[in-house]
């Protein structure tokens, strides 16, 4: 390990992992071809492995999650097209609206409840009816793990219901699947029956330094491949990055519940400290959200920066903070972290 991951603390997220040892190797390894022209034997070794995970036909190997989001819309939905999404789900808040902006895709936002689930009658009731006032209702889009939290997977199923009953197609942002199948003890496979596609990304906790890979049906895969192009996310050599995919999903999975079990310890840990208070109900996985109900002498990310934790913008509303634990963080870093509160507290 390097002195700077020895040194430095950082919970902003966990994409800042670095690929390890053997994952360089597995990337200096790999055998490559030109995958533009599909002869990159090592992508289509991911693509496949992710397909069979997620019980679909077919996969596609994209950059990022955003990326693979907007394939996914743009080969869900055509122009004057409409999809149905969470507010405050990733694809609504935090992809620049790419969907409207480059596929002239409209977006129609449902409340999540607190769980994440969207209510089947409120998916149904932005559901509309072939008017030509309206545009097109195509796809419900959810998020699991939203904000760390597993989604109970019945109320999935319920909006899926509705969504399919009404002829839309469904997607899941599945950036951190893995996190949930960890926590929930079930499988991938089970957990995404209910949806046509599912995007899964290798660059969060699976520790990758890039890459989603998006699944579904072998036509709609078909469309999605000439939408990477379109979106210039067709990459030549890709095996380097897909032998880290692999690499992974060999040895990424199963410890994703240590990290679950990093963010219960902060949990437990950082409630105990007078002025921070944490919904521990809101820690399943690998995401802590503690509210600071005091202020310190100097701003807390400015506190936490000369003991060498690296904290992320406070997120929403005043005072929330936001911690990630991944696979650089370990369980001496948690003294560091709660230290670390403990005095800005103080003062
Ligand atoms: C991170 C994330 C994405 C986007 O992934 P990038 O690789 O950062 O583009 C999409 N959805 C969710 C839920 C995410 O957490």
């Amino acid at each position: 390990m390097s002195d700077q991951s020895n040194s430095i603390v950082d919970i902003r997220s966990d994409t800042v992992t670095r690929p390890s040892a053997g994952m360089r190797k597995a990337m200096a390894d790999a055998e490559v071809g030109d995958d533009v022209y599909g002869d990159d034997p090592t992508v289509a070794a991911l693509e496949e492995r992710v397909a069979d995970l997620m019980g679909k036909d077919a996969a596609l190997f994209v950059a990022s999650g955003t990326q693979s989001n907007l394939i996914a819309l743009l080969s869900h939905c055509g122009r004057g097209d409409e999809y149905i999404g969470g507010a405050g789900y990733h694809i609504s808040n935090y992809e620049q609206g790419g969907a409207a902006v480059l596929g002239g895709i409209s977006p129609r936002h449902v409340t999540p409840s607190v769980d994440g689930s969207l209510a089947p009658d409120a998916i149904e009731s932005e559901i509309q009816a072939d008017d030509p006032h309206f545009a097109v209702s195509k796809l419900l889009c959810v998020e699991n793990t939203f904000h760390g939290r597993v989604v109970p997977q019945a109320k999935l199923e319920a909006g899926a219901d509705v969504a399919h009953s009404n002829g839309l197609a469904v997607h899941i942002d599945g950036a951190r699947l893995m996190n949930a199948v960890m926590k929930s003890d079930s499988d991938a496979k089970s957990m995404t029956a209910f949806a046509d596609t599912v995007s899964l990304c290798l660059s969060k906790g699976l520790g990758a330094p890039v890459g989603s890979v998006l699944t579904g049906p072998k036509e709609f895969i078909k469309r999605a491949i000439r939408n990477r192009k379109l979106v210039g996310g067709g990459m030549r050599q890709a095996g380097v990055l897909a032998a880290c995919g692999l690499y992974a999903l060999d040895n990424n999975v199963e410890r994703l519940a240590d990290d679950h079990e990093h963010a219960q310890l902060l949990c437990q840990r950082l409630s105990a400290v007078d002025g921070i208070s944490i919904d521990a109900n809101n820690v399943h996985t690998n995401m802590v959200w503690l509210n600071t109900e005091v202020e310190g002498k100097v701003p807390l990310s400015d506190h936490m920066a000369e003991r060498g934790i690296v904290l992320s913008n406070p997120y929403g509303p005043k005072g929330v903070v936001r911690l990630v634990t991944h696979l650089d963080f370990n369980a001496h870093h948690i003294d560091r972290v709660v230290d670390g509160f403990a005095s800005w507290v103080k003062g």
